[in-house]
C-alpha cells in the first residue's frame, strides 16, 4: 500500500496524540502556494501547534492556518488563524501556468473554482473586450488574458488589498497590455457600452449587479457569465426569471446558453454559473 502524505502525517502524530483523537485530524487541506489551510476539530486544540508542525514538514509549507469559520463580508475575507510557521503568509500560488500572488490570511482562494478558471481561460478570443466585475486578485481575468488573449479585459475590484495583488499579478503574468485594473465599486467604476462579455463572479446578492453587467455590454449585446448560489431545486428556473425581469426592463432578450454546477455550497445548495446570451429586441 502506498504511503500517502496523510498516512505519514497520521503515523508521525500518533506518537503525540491519543488514539481516540487521532481519528479527528483532517485528511483534506487547501495548499495555496506554500501556505496550508486546515480545518481542525476544536477537540484537538491542545495539539494545534504539534499538528501544524507535522503537516508543515510533510507537505512542505512555511505556514499552517486553521480555518475557523468560512469567508466573511463583501470582500470575502477568510476567517483563519495561524497555528504554525512564519507570520509572513504572502505566497505565489501556481495553477495551470498562472501565477497568483496572494496572502491567504487576508484574501480567499477557492480551489473548488479551478474548473471554472480553466473554462474562462479558453472562452474568449482576440476580437473581444471583456469586463470582469469582481476580479479579486485576478481569478478569471489572469487565465483569460494569458490563454484567450482578448483585446482588453477591464478588471474591477473594490477591496484595496485584493486590488494591490491584482495589479501585481497583471505584471507577474505579463498581461499589462491586456488587463486594465479599476479600483472601486463596479456599480460606479465599470465602463458602459463596451464589452462583448461580462463576468459576474460573486456569490450572494448577485442580482444587485445584473443591471451593471447589462450596461457594460456594447449595444446591449453579448454574453454574461452570472454566478450565484441557489437551492438545487430552483435551478435554472429562478435565476433565469431574475435575469429575464431585468432584460425586460431594459428591452433585451436573455437566452440561457449553458449552466454549470461549480461546486457545492451547503447541503442542497449549489454554486452555479449561467452563461446568458443578451440581445436587443
Ligand atoms: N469568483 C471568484 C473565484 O473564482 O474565486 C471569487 C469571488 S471574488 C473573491 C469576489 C471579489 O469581488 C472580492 O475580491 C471582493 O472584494 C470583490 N467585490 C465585492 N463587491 C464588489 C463591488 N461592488 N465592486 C467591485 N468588486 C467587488
Amino acid at each position: 500500500m502506498t504511503n500517502t502524505p496523510f498516512k505519514q502525517i497520521k503515523k508521525h502524530l500518533s506518537e503525540d496524540i491519543p488514539e481516540d483523537l487521532i481519528k479527528k485530524i483532517p485528511d483534506k487541506w487547501e495548499k495555496i502556494g506554500d501556505v496550508l489551510i486546515l480545518t481542525i476539530s476544536k477537540d484537538l486544540k491542545k495539539y494545534y501547534k504539534t499538528i501544524g508542525k507535522a503537516y508543515s514538514e510533510i507537505l512542505n509549507c512555511k505556514t499552517v492556518l486553521n480555518d475557523i469559520g468560512g469567508i466573511k463580508g463583501e470582500y470575502r475575507k477568510p476567517n483563519v488563524k495561524r497555528i504554525y510557521g512564519t507570520d509572513e503568509t504572502e505566497t505565489v500560488h501556481k495553477e495551470n501556468g498562472i501565477k497568483f500572488k496572494i496572502d491567504p490570511k487576508k484574501i480567499m482562494f477557492s480551489s473548488g473554482n479551478m474548473d471554472e478558471r480553466l473554462r474562462m481561460a479558453k472562452i474568449s478570443n482576440n476580437n473581444e473586450i471583456v469586463v470582469d466585475l469582481f476580479a479579486g486578485i485576478g481569478y478569471f481575468t489572469l487565465p483569460m488574458a494569458v490563454y484567450s488573449k482578448p483585446k482588453k479585459i477591464i478588471a474591477c475590484e473594490k477591496n484595496p488589498t485584493a486590488y494591490k495583488y491584482l495589479c501585481e499579478n497583471i505584471v507577474l503574468n505579463n498581461v499589462v497590455d491586456i488587463v486594465e485594473p479599476l479600483k472601486g465599486d463596479n456599480r460606479i467604476t465599470a465602463p458602459k457600452n463596451i464589452a462583448n462579455r461580462v463576468i459576474v463572479g460573486y456569490i450572494g446578492e448577485t442580482n444587485k449587479f445584473i443591471s451593471t453587467a447589462f450596461d457594460c455590454l456594447k449595444n446591449r449585446t453579448g454574453i454574461i457569465h452570472f454566478h450565484d448560489k441557489f437551492p438545487e431545486k430552483d435551478v435554472p428556473k429562478i435565476p433565469l426569471n431574475n435575469i429575464q425581469k431585468i432584460a425586460d426592463e431594459k428591452n433585451n432578450t436573455a437566452k440561457l446558453l449553458k449552466f454549470k454546477h461549480v461546486k457545492s455550497y451547503a447541503p442542497g445548495i449549489g454554486h452555479y454559473v449561467f452563461d446568458i446570451g443578451i440581445e436587443k429586441i
